[in-house]
């Protein structure tokens, strides 16, 4: 079943049961505090709040995320992207519990020939918040769950709230169990490679008066209004579907992999560390992708800096499969021809959007060309000086001269077997920045931290319209 097939299955079936479609919101996320959409949640604080009124009492969407918290889980999980899309069902006021759960069993067990999803009932395990006996007896009595796939957890996994005062509530998450090859049984509370996470239920139900951490808030009572936030993860679904080993080889993603495979000679599944490159390449293009279709321009701060960090993350995986010249121009194509029927933009964009990777591609190979000899020398020197850590000046260096922001720095280190001593960098980082500040105050003109152009003044170039914010 194709990754457009289970989106669409989904919106209809909520559709017939008079949910209002409501097209995904921007990955530039309108609240300020927050540099992405995170989860489906977002665009629909404003109503779970009860800021602004619900204009319908039930709604379907799927909402395209950015979660660069698990930059450093991808490729190496099964599940996790940096971008991905979480369908969703809402009710803001209407039905509550059993209404998600009964709708969530029954989209997810009904047979592919009726329009549902046709999983096993048996492969699937759900988890309930410690208290919330009301969701377990539901899954139990109505739904017919056997008790032992029912598993209660505590705040950290199975209660939701903003982190702010307002509205809160327990959750339920349903999984699906790949089976014994692929790790320990006792369900989700025990091997979560193995029973992976598909969808997220929360029960809006309680306001809570202070929230001082995710595990320690006070409730204050019951919320007048209840509501329902359900997330379920549509490259998990789809990769569970399609019969594959991981979200990084379905069809909307396999396509930029095969490619890397391709460029780089190497073949997918013949060694491990490739393979977690090719999939890092894989997430990471189509995230960039998706990114720059909503806007978004690599740059050296917020969101520009996480896109530039994907890019060049992508850059150098290519490298470490031995790349080194540029390749965006192909993987970026793969990507749009395999994302184009879900999000037509990304084609009639593209030429836009390859000139923002291209120009950046060729901005970063050249830095990487001049840093990594700089890096190569000081770790052979470091290891004859019988040294595991690289000086926090060399760091500095790579940061301050040659654009290597910190993390690359980090990861170079790590791949050659060595810690880099980030105390003396941070202490030189920050020796830079008072520097500057004593400069601004002696009125001289002080520019944002452009270090990471280098390279590219040194050449007097202005290729990249993206980059002109950066340059007055
Ligand atoms: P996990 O524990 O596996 O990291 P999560 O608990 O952080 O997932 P939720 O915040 O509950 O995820 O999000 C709702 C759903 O969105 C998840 O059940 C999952 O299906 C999907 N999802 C979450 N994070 C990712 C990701 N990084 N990549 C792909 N799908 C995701
Ligand atoms: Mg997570
Ligand atoms: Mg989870
Ligand atoms: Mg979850």
């Amino acid at each position: 079943m194709q990754t457009a097939e289970i989106s669409r299955r989904y919106i209809d079936y909520f559709a017939e049961r008079g949910h209002t479609v409501v097209p995904s919101a921007s990955l530039v996320s309108d609240d300020p505090t927050l540099l992405f959409t995170v989860a489906g949640m977002v665009p629909f604080v404003p109503y779970l709040t009860g800021v602004v009124p619900a204009p319908y009492p039930r709604a379907v969407d799927v909402q395209k995320c950015i979660r660069t918290n698990d930059i450093e889980e991808v490729g190496k999980t099964a599940r996790h992207g940096t971008f991905f899309q979480m369908l969703g069902n809402w009710s803001f006021g209407d039905y509550f519990k059993e209404g998600a759960i009964t709708y969530a069993w029954e989209l997810l067990t009904r047979s592919e020939a009726d329009g549902g999803l046709g999983f096993d009932e048996r492969d699937l395990w759900v988890t309930v918040y410690e208290t919330d006996d009301e969701a377990a007896e539901l899954w139990q009595k109505l739904i017919g769950l056997p008790a032992e796939r029912i598993q209660r957890l505590g705040k950290a996994d199975n209660y939701w709230h903003t982190g702010q005062p307002g509205p809160g509530g327990p959750s339920s998450e349903i999984f699906f169990d790949r089976g014994p090859k692929y790790g320990r049984d006792g369900g989700p509370a025990v091997d979560d490679s193995r029973f992976i996470e598909i969808w997220n239920l929360v029960f809006m139900q309680e306001l809570l008066s202070e929230v001082r951490s995710k595990v320690d808030f006070d409730v204050a009572g019951p919320l007048p209004k209840k509501n329902i936030d359900t997330g379920m993860g549509l490259e998990r679904v789809a990769f569970i579907k399609q019969g594959v080993e991981n979200m990084y080889e379905i069809d909307q993603v396999r396509p930029v992999l095969d490619r890397a495979a391709e460029l780089s000679g190497r073949r997918y599944g013949a060694e491990h560390e490739d393979d977690v490159r090719m999939r890092i390449i894989a997430d990471h293009v189509r995230s960039s992708l998706m990114l720059m279709s909503d806007g978004v321009t690599p740059s050296n701060e917020g969101r520009g800096y996480i896109l530039r960090r994907l890019l060049r993350r992508s850059i150098r995986a290519m490298r470490l499969l031995g790349v080194e010249g540029p390749s965006f121009h192909e993987l970026f194509a793969a990507s749009r021809d395999a994302m184009k029927s879900a999000y037509p933009e990304v084609a009639t964009d593209y030429a836009h959007l390859e000139q923002l990777a291209l120009g950046e591609e060729d901005t970063f190979l050249r830095t990487l060309a001049s840093g990594t000899s700089i890096l190569d020398v000081a770790v052979t020197k470091t290891k004859e000086q019988g040294s595991a850590e690289l000086a926090g000046d060399t760091a500095f260096l790579l940061h301050d001269t040659y654009g290597f922001p910190i993390e690359l720095t980090l990861e170079m280190a790590d791949e050659a077997g060595l810690r880099v001593d980030r105390g003396e960098f941070d202490r030189l980082m920050k020796d830079q920045r008072d520097r500057a500040k004593a400069d601004a105050k002696s009125k001289k003109r002080v520019l944002a931290d452009l270090s990471v152009y280098a390279d590219y003044r040194a050449k007097g170039e202005t290729i990249f319209t993206g980059y002109t914010e950066l340059q007055t």
